[in-house]
């Protein structure tokens, strides 16, 4: 389908270059003819007439004209020529240059769409199978019932999960910001993970100073909320996740250090990337997830004017660093 447009796109640009070339070509040759074809009567005087022949130097002269008309017809169609030649290739690069960044678009959407569809596939597949099970067992039980409502609602929970992650990263392209409190958020969001964190014994520390930043309280909560699940669920219990900040200029640093399980230097590159998860949280440690949390925490980073940073060691822990402007 690119290509086709490419070529499409090619051959406007084209026709655009070869016009201009076509009508320069036109008026260079009837300017050139009007001045050759200018008579020389008028130019010379009375007594320069009788000292020699005009009509024989008039004849003389048109051989010239003509002459030198066809050598200009010949260089304004090599001119053209070169310029066809060199539009071509120039109108192709161009074309696909404007055309990259609405491929490359259009390859995220699709990869994006086909990850999600996945994603919904599995938990979606589990229950059906659950059903069908269920279904075809004639003495099924009311206790069986209830296990498969039970399992049936976890998978429904995940798939909530999924679809409320998958609008967080396509609404809104704006968000109102305002003076907001980090240490506010901070607390907040402490708060809310300490059951999480309780349950694998690990302790949040938390120092966030007295910051304000121009920012979103909710969005902010749910980015914090993303670093501190992370960090508690990628780490070993009994360990300590810190949330710190720094002010550096106009720029806040909040930050969010754990002792799990690290990164790996190749997949640090990736983990912002929509639905990577390394081979680690697939397999070994099979924390949940979809791949989402940080795509998601860049997103408010960036809606916030800010970015977001990881520095990480395999077996040592990570830490993530978000960069927003003080109010
Ligand atoms: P999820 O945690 O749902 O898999 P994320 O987008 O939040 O998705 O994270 C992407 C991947 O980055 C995770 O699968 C995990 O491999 C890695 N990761 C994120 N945070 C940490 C962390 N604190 N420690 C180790 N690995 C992490």
């Amino acid at each position: 389908m690119f290509r086709s447009a490419t070529l499409k796109l090619t051959a406007w640009y084209l026709l655009i270059i070869m016009l201009i070339s076509i009508t320069f070509s036109v008026v260079i040759y009837n300017v050139s003819s009007t001045e050759l074809n200018r008579p020389l009567t008028g130019v010379i005087n009375g007594q320069q007439r009788m000292t020699f022949n005009l009509d024989e130097f008039e004849a003389n002269r048109r051989v010239l004209v003509s002459e030198s008309r066809e050598r200009l017809v010949l260089n304004l169609v090599i001119v053209n020529l070169v310029t066809l030649a060199l539009g071509g290739g120039a109108s192709y690069l161009l074309a696909r240059r404007t055309l990259r960044p609405i491929q490359e678009a259009m390859d995220t959407q699709g990869r994006f769409t086909s990850d999600a569809s996945h994603e919904l596939r599995t938990p979606l597949a589990a229950m059906q199978s659950e059903i069908e099970v269920a279904l075809r067992d004639k003495d099924v039980t009311k206790s069986q019932m209830k296990t498969l409502l039970k399992s049936n609602l976890e998978e429904v929970h995940k798939l909530r999960g999924l679809s409320d992650r998958l609008l967080q990263l396509t609404s809104e392209k704006h968000i109102s910001l305002e003076p907001t409190s980090l240490e506010e958020v901070a607390i907040a969001a402490t708060n809310q993970m300490i059951t999480a964190a309780q349950a694998k014994q690990i302790s949040i520390d938390n120092t966030v100073s007295d910051i304000t930043v121009q920012g979103n309280a909710d969005y902010l909560a749910d980015l914090l909320d993303i670093l501190l699940d992370n960090a508690i669920k990628y780490s070993p219990p009994e360990t300590t996740v810190t949330l710190s900040t720094e002010q550096h200029g106009r720029h806040v640093y909040l930050s969010v250090a754990d002792h799990g399980v690290g990164i790996k230097e190749t997949d640090q590159q990736h983990i912002f990337d929509r639905f990577y998860r390394a081979d680690t949280s697939r397999s070994k440690t099979a924390a949940p997830g979809y791949g989402l949390g940080l795509p998601i925490a860049q997103r408010i980073a960036e809606l916030h004017g800010g970015s977001i940073d990881v520095e990480s060691t395999r077996g040592k822990g990570s830490e993530f660093t978000v960069k927003i402007p003080v109010a």
